[in-house]
């Protein structure tokens, strides 16, 4: 780093005025700032090669001995960063540079109270079979953070206030030491907040806020899936500091049907049929997931397993205007397990007529496949 023109780091001109030198300071710190760069590992570092030739440039005397030479600057062989050359921050700037912060990135700057957006909550709700398909009206018991009362979320206990941060004098933030400059972060005493609370409220234990059960009315739309995700806004956890509350997120979990099984919109019915009825083709009823059957025709020659579509008997579309999904109904062949003698000689006229060897195709396949 030290390698590098300082005036180059700032964009300046060797004969940069002091103002030039804080005004480009300012500009670069704000683009290079670790907190508006979370995604770029390598803004920190720009950010700390900005601070460390803004301290030397903004110091008449120092900006003299380095003018005069990298060697005079840190002293006749002492390599950099080994203690020869150390220079601290210059937290008057500094701090000056972070309240204008606030004026960014929303109120977070030296001693000022930090308000944040409470947290986003998810709560799942049990729902009956039918209650999702029809929707329904229910009230959930949600716990969520909120603002205790007896302090009005200050944590201080009544009659007392929050007072100055010894730790930081307010300011928020702290100087960490990083070999030859010095950078700064969030006091860990009152987490950037700058202030602390002296006597803890007893209602919150100095926290501010207090976990509750929030009871709230949500509606479920008719057609719900299990594990759809409804967003009730606000209705989350209070913010902080008069931020403002998280959302709620209400998750479904429906009870199953023994009858109905669902695919997506649709859902899945087993109904039996006779072999004579699957033989011969019939009308038959299937039941409804709502309710209720619906009348379907059985084509004649009618495999076991084959799968008909009902349009629109389905659930509704809970998400969308659109239509309902389709009940899916699976044939299954139903064999006699009993015969009368009457029925016997029948079946045995019938082969007799039909004189067939269903496998014979299979066994040919068998004999002839290459494997
Ligand atoms: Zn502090
Ligand atoms: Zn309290």
């Amino acid at each position: 780093m030290e390698t590098k023109d300082l005036y180059k780091v700032l964009g300046v001109d060797k004969g940069a005025s002091q103002d030039e030198i804080r005004h480009a300071y300012r500009r670069l710190a704000r683009k290079y700032h670790p907190d508006a760069n979370r995604e770029d590992p390598k803004a920190e570092e720009r950010f700390k090669e900005v601070q460390h030739a803004y301290e030397i440039l903004s110091n008449p005397q120092k900006r003299r001995e380095y003018d005069e030479g990298p060697r005079a600057f840190f002293g006749a062989g002492a390599p950099p960063g080994a203690g020869g050359g150390r220079v601290d921050a210059n937290f008057s700037d500094l701090s000056d540079l972070f309240g204008n912060f606030g004026d960014i990135f929303g109120g977070a700057g030296r001693g000022q109270p930090q308000s944040a957006r409470g947290e986003d909550v998810t709560v799942s709700v049990n729902l009956k079979f039918k209650d999702a398909l029809e929707g329904v009206t229910t009230r959930i018991a949600a716990p969520v953070e909120r603002v205790c009362e007896r302090c009005s979320g200050t944590g201080a206990a009544q009659g007392t206030a929050r007072r100055m941060c010894p730790e930081c004098s307010g300011r928020g933030i702290r100087s960490r030491d990083q070999g030859f400059f010095a950078f700064s972060e969030p006091c860990r005493r009152c987490g950037g907040e700058g202030t602390i609370v002296e006597v803890p409220c007893a209602g919150c234990a100095g926290n501010g806020r207090l976990r509750k059960n929030r009871q709230v009315t949500v509606k479920i739309p008719a057609g719900a899936k299990d594990g759809m995700k409804i967003r009730v806004p606000g209705r989350g956890s209070a913010g902080r500091k008069g931020g403002p509350a998280g959302d709620l997120y209400v998750v479904t979990q429906v009870a199953e049907h023994p009858l109905f099984e669902r695919s997506g919109d649709d859902f899945l019915v087993d109904v039996p049929v006779s072999f004579v009825e699957a033989a011969l083709g019939a009308e038959i009823e299937a039941p409804r997931p709502g309710g209720g059957t619906v009348k379907l025709r059985l084509p004649a020659g009618t495999q076991d397993g084959k799968r008909f579509k009902v349009r629109g008997a389905g659930a509704p579309r809970a998400r969308r205007n659109g239509e309902p999904g389709d009940l899916v109904v699976r044939v299954g062949v139903v064999v006699p397990k009993k015969l009368t003698r009457r029925e016997r000689e029948i079946l045995e006229a019938l082969a007799e007529e039909r004189n067939e060897d269903v496998r014979e195709g299979l066994l040919r396949a068998a004999g002839e496949a290459e494997v």
